[in-house]
Formats: structure tokens, sequence, C-alpha cells
């Protein structure tokens, strides 16, 4: 009897212990939330509430497959403040920007005891997607060729790849090779481990060169990172553009931006099982969890 109670109660802290510290899963991620923002729903998407105040986030993507750990994006980083005087114009400041306090992802990582990354992809190399490069010295960072080639022509505004962020000829660049076998709808992919776990795909329009990523985690559970297609999950349910004003500053190209939001739309109506996280959503990203929280 004593023994049957001794096993449940040390059964009962190691599952506690479990949860605390987020035991590292085989399959899984975890979402580094590295600042916030809230803002009008009418200006994250069109059709948004003007009265209603949504949840913005910069958020960094800690992956996880077996010993290999990468992010998907990197968050706003310790240098945000710097690269933000020198790289956005005094006149798109009032509509895009951060709140402060920033926590990088590189100090959540390190406070959890977590080695430092050296592999980061990014969606897309974007400021708020890019800035915690120069936090991860010598890691590899990983883009598509369309958008390694627009990470080449750095220029400031909020459109562009900016200076302060990838001009540094130090960073490692990386190369994702996408081939030509169709996944979910999109005509190409890249299976990263080659057991479907976790494979990008494809999704230019707000960028030359941006991609999206579907993870399977160890429940079997499937996710998509959407990057920034649309800023907010509503958009892609209601399949609606983002606001026209940021329209015209974000997305380099508004019609295949469009068909991208289709593509998505489409794929979540084919497939209820899956969950979408885009870049930013911050309720989305609530609901799975922050680090050291992993979904498993
Ligand atoms: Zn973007």
């Amino acid at each position: 009897m004593f023994r049957a109670i001794f096993i449940l109660l040390i059964a009962t802290a190691m599952h506690g212990a479990s949860a605390q510290n987020g035991a590292a899963p085989g399959v899984g991620f975890s979402i580094i939330a590295t600042a916030k923002l809230d803002v009008s729903e009418a200006l994250v998407y069109s059709g948004g509430s003007l009265g209603r105040q949504v949840r913005t986030n910069f958020s960094a993507f800690l992956v996880k497959h077996g010993e290999s750990v990468f992010l998907f994006d990197s968050g706003l980083g310790a240098n945000i403040g710097k690269q933000y005087r020198q790289d956005m114009p005094l006149w798109q400041r009032p509509f895009f920007k951060y709140d402060d306090p920033v926590t990088p992802a590189r100090i959540q990582l390190e406070r959890a005891g977590m080695a430092p990354i050296n592999k980061i992809i990014l969606s897309h190399a974007h400021w708020d997607h890019a800035s915690a490069i120069d936090d991860f010295p010598g890691a590899e960072i990983w883009l598509s060729a369309p958008e390694r080639a627009f990470a080449t022509q750095p220029k400031r505004g909020v459109g562009a790849p900016w200076p302060s962020q990838v001009a540094a000829p130090s960073i490692n660049w990386r190369t994702l090779e996408f081939k030509p076998v169709r996944y979910e709808g999109f005509d190409a992919s890249l299976d990263l481990y080659g057991d479907g776990t976790v494979v990008l795909v494809p999704l230019y329009g707000h960028t030359p060169g941006s991609v999206g990523m579907f993870v399977t985690v160890d429940s079997g559970k499937r996710y998509f990172f959407s990057g920034d297609v649309t800023w907010h999950l509503s958009a892609l349910k209601q399949e609606r553009p983002k606001f026209w004003a940021a329209r015209l500053f974000v997305d380099d190209d508004g019609d295949q931006t469009g068909q991208s939001i289709a593509q998505i739309h489409a794929l979540m109506a084919r497939d209820p099982g899956l969950t979408v996280v885009p870049a930013h959503d911050g309720a989305a990203q609530a609901a799975l969890g922050y680090f050291p929280q992993w979904v498993r």
C-alpha cells in the first residue's frame, strides 16, 4: 500500500516536473514571443473591426526534430532598437512599431538553459523576422533562392530587408533547395528530414521568396506556419487581404499574396484538423502556449 502511494507520488512529481520544464519532444515546437503590440483589427486585415483591439506578436518558432533544433524566424533581437532607428523611416514609424520590452529568443533560450541555436530558417527577410540574426553569430541562416536575392538588395523601410540586419558579410547564408514535389496543393516542397514531419513550401507574394512550414508533432497533430501571408488567422478564414494601405507598403506582389491566401483558405477547408499559425497572430499563438512549453 505504502509502496503504491510512494510510486504514485513519484509519478505525480515527475509528471509535474515534465509539464513545468517542458521536457523536449521528439518532434515538436515552442513559440518564443519576443515582443507584442495591440492594434485595431481594421489595420490588420480588410474588413476587420476598427473598434476591436487584437494582439500582434513578434515571434520566433523553436522547432525540434530528434537532436536537431532550429528557429523558424528569429523574432526581434537584442539590437532591434538600433536597427529600427537606423532603417525604419520616421514617417512609417506610427504605422509599424512594437511595444517594449523586447525579450529576444537568445535570452529566453539562455534562461531555459538551452544551447545557442546554430540554424535559423526565415519565412522571409522582413525586419521583424530577421532582426535576431546577429544574436546568433555563425548560425546558418536559411532562405529560399528568391528571398536570398531579395536580401542582397537591402534598403530602409518596412517593405525591404534592412541593411542593419542582412548586410553583414559575416552572415552564414544558406539557400533552401525546393524539389518539384507537390505537397498539400503547393507546386514544390522541401521535406527537411526526409520523414514528412517538417515540410517547407514556397509561399511567394508577401515577399519574392516567402516560405511556409508544415510540422507534424509527436501526437500526430499537424500545424502550418503561414508567415506573413496574412497577419491574423481571421483573414485566412475569411479569405481577406491585409488592410489596403498596409498591403501597399508590405506585400511585394498583391495578386500573388491573394493567391496564397486563397490556397491556404482552401487547405483549411479541406483539412479542419490542420492548425494554421500566422507569424503575428497573438491569439492563435496564445492558444498553443509559449516557450518553454512545447507543442508535441
Ligand atoms: Zn513580413
